[in-house]
């Protein structure tokens, strides 16, 4: 049934009061919300898996995450919506390390004063450049959001530009932190995307948590009722009164909200725009030592003919042991930008990052076993300027859509989009909103 027939169809006693499209962070965040008020739910996701694009893998016992997910304990949304605590987030170390040239320095510790970020070694300036950072990373922390909102609009790449930072500083630091954070090595992101990001980065800590960031689908999806989430099951079309699946018939509810990715809902509902997307590439190694004695971002500040060779490379069993068998450490590098991979497609190209991280962490890694590279194409939807913050998720009566291409292409955005859609959905089903619910809310 294609998705303008809107031929009503017949409510059976089992047919849920909605159904959720994807068992992404953004469907089961909108579940929950909803089970949480007594509507009933059934959340239809075609993998054999939750998570979407945050489900855990494993591999002879290393755990392998899709494309190394960062966390920061900044954002709202996850502590709003998690158990924290539950979720034994690790912390990173504070800072990053740059590698550029020949040297590998420490930089970017919200936490340290401006007069101790400029008496760190490195080549980030003079001491009055890297005082300058300092204190900006610590007026931003201090800004609203709501006021850097205010602030003009251009891509990040004009704002560094424009706003008079010291080349080494913007090169040296910025340029790859924000690369990396938003998988945008061009920086064609909003400005304003970019500032509430670095905000965030100067309030709190990069953290993972210790399962890995599987460990949030799994605790979104604990907290529905039995039965919720159905796997396995393909959505072909969709109208607000249900949805047609491949091979489990037609399922009616009174409303359909459609949490897939940005392709897949286009795909369900012709019209709905598609953003462009950063694609993702990750590498994963296993070493006998840990090539670093301490869980820290490690960014690659070189471009070689405009384009760095990777972006960034975290030791992830330096994060939790669990993340690697005993005795073993697990590197998850990544790589950004739209690149030929040929020949030999993304594993051809391991020999290179293989070289670029002997200079990163200066340490031989011949002996270090390819374990995997995992490809995504789109992994993360572009949000150039205009960058709307808070697109509608309220398509007509019955039929919503959330995810993280209607907020940011975080796991802060695609939750929030999910609260969202959640509530028009109640809204519209007038369920009653009680004292404990609108606090929750
Ligand atoms: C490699 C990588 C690295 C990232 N790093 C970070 C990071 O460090 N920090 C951060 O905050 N964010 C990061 N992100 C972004 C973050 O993962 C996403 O923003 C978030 O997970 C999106 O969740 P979602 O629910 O909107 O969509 P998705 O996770 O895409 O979920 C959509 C679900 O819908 C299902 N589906 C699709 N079509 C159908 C259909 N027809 N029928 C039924 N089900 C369907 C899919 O199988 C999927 O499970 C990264 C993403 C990637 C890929």
């Amino acid at each position: 049934m294609p998705a303008h027939d809107f031929t009503r169809r017949t409510r059976r006693q089992s047919d849920p009061d909605v159904v959720v499209v994807g068992a992404g962070l953004a469907g089961l965040a909108a579940a929950q919300a909803l089970t949480s008020r007594g509507v009933t739910v059934q959340v239809l996701e075609a993998t054999e898996r939750i998570g979407g694009r945050t489900a855990g893998r494993e591999l002879d016992g290393f755990r392998l995450d899709n494309g190394g997910h960062l966390l920061n304990t900044d954002f709202p949304e996850p502590r709003r919506r998690l158990d924290l605590d539950r979720l034994e987030l690790r912390p990173l170390a504070p800072g990053v390390l740059v590698h550029s040239g020949i040297r590998r320095y420490r930089v970017g510790d919200p936490q340290q004063t401006a007069a101790r970020q400029a008496a760190t070694r490195g080549p980030l300036g003079s001491p009055l450049d890297k005082a300058r950072l300092g204190a900006s990373l610590t007026r931003l922390a201090a800004t609203p959001v709501q006021r850097l909102l205010t602030r003009p609009e251009t891509t990040i790449a004009r704002a560094l530009a424009e706003r008079g930072l010291a080349p080494r500083t913007v090169d040296g630091f910025l340029r790859p932190l924000l690369g990396a954070l938003l998988s945008d090595p061009t920086l064609g992101t909003s400005s304003r995307v970019a500032d509430v990001v670095l905000r965030s980065y100067a309030r709190g800590r990069l953290c993972l948590p210790a399962a890995g960031i599987g460990a949030v689908p799994a605790q979104l999806a604990e907290r529905l009722p039995a039965g919720t989430i159905r796997l396995g099951v393909r959505v072909t079309a969709i109208a607000a009164d249900g949805v047609d699946t491949a091979g489990h018939g037609r399922i009616a509810a009174r409303a359909v909200l459609l949490a897939t990715d940005a392709q897949s809902a286009a795909t369900l509902l012709p019209g709905l725009r598609v953003p462009d997307h950063h694609p993702v590439t990750t590498y994963y190694h296993a070493a006998d030592r840990s090539p670093l004695g301490e869980a820290v971002l490690l960014l690659d500040a070189d471009r070689p003919g405009g384009q760095a060779v990777l972006s960034h490379s975290l030791v992830l069993s330096e994060v939790d042991p669990s993340y690697a068998p005993a005795g073993q450490a697990l590197i998850a590098t990544t790589v950004l930008g739209r690149r030929s991979f040929e020949p030999g497609g993304p594993a051809g190209y391991e020999p290179l990052v293989r070289r670029r991280l002997a200079e990163l962490y200066g340490t031989s890694t011949s002996g270090w076993e390819f374990l995997s590279v995992r490809h995504i194409p789109d992994a993360v939807p572009a949000m150039p300027p205009p960058h709307n913050f808070r697109r509608p998720v309220r398509l007509l009566a019955g039929l919503y859509a959330c995810g993280d291409h209607r907020d940011t292409s975080t796991v802060q955005g695609a939750l929030v989009s999910g609260r969202r859609a959640a509530q028009a959905v109640l809204r519209d089903l007038r369920v009653p909103v009680t004292a404990r619910a609108a606090e929750a809310a």
